[in-house]
């Protein structure tokens, strides 16, 4: 099976010259769900930024669904980003003033499709994140845990194959934290690709594979330690009574 992203020796130097990433070789598969950890500035978001393509490297390759992004142009990559990836930021990033099922709606703009069809199924996606009594409502009528769960909602409207999720839980208390949580696993479970930054040992030990950055290297990758996947708990995370199977 093609891989969702594939890294080759992927370095990111930021303009100033700081090595936000160095010399990193990953593979993502169909339908993992990976921790990644690290302390502040290890490159952890520049790592992600590079999945999801929102940056390019500065050496090695980038693959996206087996297509080095490098050979395409930046419209080609957006689209294929617009296609493949859906985002999930510590910020929720909800339009000021747009009703949480246009904002959903929006993150179909790209697919094309009718508003009537783009708004049904936003509809049905704000139903699986349990908000189908706010979709009338304005971003800040939400809680934060709400306001997560709308993001997550627009990030998979499309159903893309990979969910990057960077400290999605990182603004919300611990309830709301562990419904975002329990919300991915979810997607997870009905066959999303997920990455998620977390600064939550707990919730980085309780997922299938971890990968741990510190100064910009790849210390740790669990799928590929010797050893390190099974001492670590692979496979103990499918919940029970996943609803948002589709
Ligand atoms: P983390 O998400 O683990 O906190 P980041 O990937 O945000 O780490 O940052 C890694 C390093 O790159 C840090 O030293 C940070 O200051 C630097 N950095 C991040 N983004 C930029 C940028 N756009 N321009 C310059 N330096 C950056
Ligand atoms: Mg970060």
């Amino acid at each position: 099976m093609t891989d969702v992203v594939r890294f080759e020796r992927v370095s990111k130097t930021y303009p100033a010259g700081v090595h936000a990433v160095e010399d990193v070789d990953l593979a993502l598969a169909p339908g993992e769900l990976v921790a990644v950890v690290g302390p502040s500035g290890s490159g952890k978001s520049s790592l992600l930024n590079l999945m999801g393509t929102l940056d390019r490297p500065t050496t090695g390759r980038v693959l996206v669904d087996g297509h080095d992004t490098a050979a395409l142009t930046d419209r080609e990559v957006s689209a294929l980003r617009a296609r493949r990836i859906g985002f999930v930021f510590q910020q929720f990033h909800l339009a000021v003033g747009v009703p949480i099922l246009d904002a959903v709606a929006d993150g179909l703009l790209y697919a094309g499709a009718a508003p009537r069809r783009r708004r049904a199924e936003a509809a049905e996606v704000l139903d699986r994140v349990g908000l189908a009594h706010r979709m009338r409502h304005l971003p800040h009528q939400l809680s934060g845990g709400e306001s997560q769960r709308a993001a997550v909602a627009r990030a998979v409207v499309g159903a893309p194959a990979l969910l990057l999720a960077d400290e999605p839980t990182g603004n919300l208390d611990s309830a709301s934290g562990a419904a975002v949580l329990t919300l991915l696993r979810e997607l997870h479970g009905s066959g999303t690709t997920v990455v998620v930054i977390t600064h939550d040992r707990e919730i980085a030990a309780g997922l299938p594979r971890r990968i741990e950055m510190r100064d910009g290297r790849m210390v740790t990758d669990t799928s590929t330690d010797s050893g390190a996947a099974s001492r670590t708990g692979a496979g103990v995370d499918r919940p029970a009574g996943a609803t948002v199977a589709r």
